[in-house]
């Protein structure tokens, strides 16, 4: 019965409104949690999973793709195409394609590549109308790393979110804004404090 009457006194002064009238103002003067893209960005972390690419091995230039198809057998959505070839028992990519519109950006590939062959950049700006341009070539995909590191000159192979499982982490060296020192924070000290420590 209780809960009846206040049901219906709820009812009557229309609580439920207030209630909702009173968070919206909260709201209205609150911090707003978003910006103003893309006139304001936030801060890409290393680990973020946008568009694809082939590394270039750091001597040669050259992909270090080595074609041992484990990123197409392990991608879930089936959207990576290699074609190889053995030439005086080497592989050779001729071609490596991903279908980015079909890809879930799972990063299973990136995990089992065993060279570090592969990764999911931190750029994530290439929507497009035309859905061919986001099959990327083996060309493209190298162009991609280009783009990248021209954006991370100091900062690229050794990002820890792109090393194989199963490699031990402590057999790669650190990233470079991983070994970049903590900034220093400049803090005041009074007279009187310099006194104090000196006199300890
Ligand atoms: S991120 Fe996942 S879905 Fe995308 S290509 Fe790699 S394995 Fe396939
Ligand atoms: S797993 Fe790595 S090395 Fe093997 S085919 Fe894929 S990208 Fe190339």
């Amino acid at each position: 019965m209780k809960e009846k009457i206040k049901e219906i006194l709820n009812k009557i002064f229309l609580v439920e409104i207030f209630k909702g009238l009173l968070l919206t103002l909260r709201m209205f003067f609150s911090k707003p949690v978003t910006v103003q893209y893309p006139y304001e960005r936030r801060e890409i972390y290393p680990g973020f999973r946008g568009k694809h690419a082939l590394v270039r091995d750091p001597f040669s230039g050259d992909e270090k793709c080595i074609g041992c198809m484990r990123c197409a057998t392990v991608c879930p959505s089936k959207c990576i195409y290699i074609k190889r070839e053995k030439i005086e028992n080497k592989m050779i990519v001729i071609d490596y394609v991903i279908d980015a519109s079909r890809c879930v950006f799972c990063a299973y590939c990136v995990e089992a590549c065993p060279v570090c062959a592969l990764i999911l950049s931190e750029d994530f700006e290439y929507s497009t109308y035309n859905k061919e341009e986001l099959v990327f070539n083996k060309e493209k995909l190298l162009r991609n790393w280009d783009e990248f590191i021209k954006k991370w000159p100091e900062d690229f192979y050794f990002n820890k979110f792109w090393q194989p499982s199963g490699i031990d982490p402590s057999r790669w060296p650190k990233t470079k804004r991983e070994q970049k020192p903590i900034p220093i924070r400049k803090i005041e000290i009074t007279k009187e404090e310099k006194r104090v420590s000196s006199t300890d």
